[in-house]
C-alpha cells in the first residue's frame, strides 16, 4: 500500500499532490501512534502480569512451596468470611515439629530442611483439598481444617487447635489459644494434639 501511495504521489498534479501529502502524512501519524498505543498496552500487561507473580511469589515459602505466613493470613481472612456468610466453623492447628533442634544439632541443617520438606509433603498429602496448609514459622506450620465429623490429625508432631468462632472470631485470639495448647501438648510429652476441652 505505500509502494503504490508514493508511486501514485509521483505522478499526480501538484494540487492533487498537496492533498495526497496530507493524506499520506494522516497515515504516517496513525501508524506511529498505533506503535505507540501496542508496545506501551504490551508493556502495561507485561506489568500487570510481573506485578501478579509477584504478589503470588510473595505468599509462597521458598523451601516448601507451601503457603508462606502471609499467604496463611490471606487464607484465613478468606476462611473467616466463608463462615460469615453461614459456612460451618473451621479448626485452626498450629503444627510444631518435635525436638527439631536435635535433628539440625545431630544431622546438620541441610538434613533438617530435608525432614522440613518431607513434613510439608506429608502434611499436604494427608490434607483434603479445601483445607489450607501453610508453613508460618521455622518448623511450624498452620492447617485450616473444614469441621466433618470423625477427621483426625495423623502427623509425627505436636499440634495445638482453636476453633473458629468459639474460640474467637480474629487471628490473634485464635492463635493465641491454638498456641497455648501446642504449649500443653509439648508439656504434655509431645507426639499429641491438644484442641478445646468440654468446658472450652
Ligand atoms: P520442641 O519439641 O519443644 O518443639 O523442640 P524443638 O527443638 O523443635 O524446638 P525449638 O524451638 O527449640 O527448635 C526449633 C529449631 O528449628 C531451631 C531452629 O534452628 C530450627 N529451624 C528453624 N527454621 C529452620 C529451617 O528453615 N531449616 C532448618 N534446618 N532448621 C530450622
Ligand atoms: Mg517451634
Ligand atoms: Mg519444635
Amino acid at each position: 500500500a505505500w509502494v503504490a501511495r508514493v508511486a501514485a504521489a509521483a505522478s499526480v498534479a501538484p494540487g492533487d499532490r498537496e492533498a495526497l501529502d496530507t493524506v499520506v502524512s494522516f497515515f504516517a501519524i496513525a501508524q506511529v501512534l498505533t506503535s505507540f498505543a501496542a508496545t506501551f498496552g504490551l508493556l502495561w500487561i507485561e506489568a500487570q502480569l510481573g506485578h501478579a507473580a509477584l504478589g503470588r511469589a510473595a505468599r509462597i515459602d521458598a523451601l516448601t512451596g507451601l503457603s508462606n505466613r502471609r499467604g496463611c493470613l490471606d487464607r484465613f481472612e478468606e476462611e473467616v468470611a466463608r463462615a460469615r456468610r453461614g459456612g460451618e466453623g473451621f479448626a485452626f492447628a498450629i503444627l510444631d515439629i518435635d525436638r527439631f533442634k536435635a535433628v539440625n544439632d545431630a544431622h546438620g541443617h541441610l538434613a533438617g530442611d530435608d525432614v522440613l520438606r518431607h513434613v510439608a509433603t506429608l502434611l499436604e498429602s494427608g490434607k483434603r483439598r479445601e483445607d489450607g496448609l501453610g508453613r508460618i514459622g521455622g518448623e511450624e506450620f498452620l492447617s485450616l481444617i473444614h469441621i466433618s465429623e470423625g477427621h483426625r490429625l495423623a502427623v509425627t508432631v505436636s499440634a495445638g487447635v482453636s476453633r473458629f468462632p468459639s474460640d474467637g472470631e480474629d487471628w490473634d485470639s485464635l492463635f493465641g489459644a491454638a498456641d497455648r495448647r501446642l504449649y500443653e501438648a509439648k508439656g504434655a510429652g509431645r507426639n499429641r494434639v491438644v484442641g478445646a476441652t468440654a468446658a472450652g
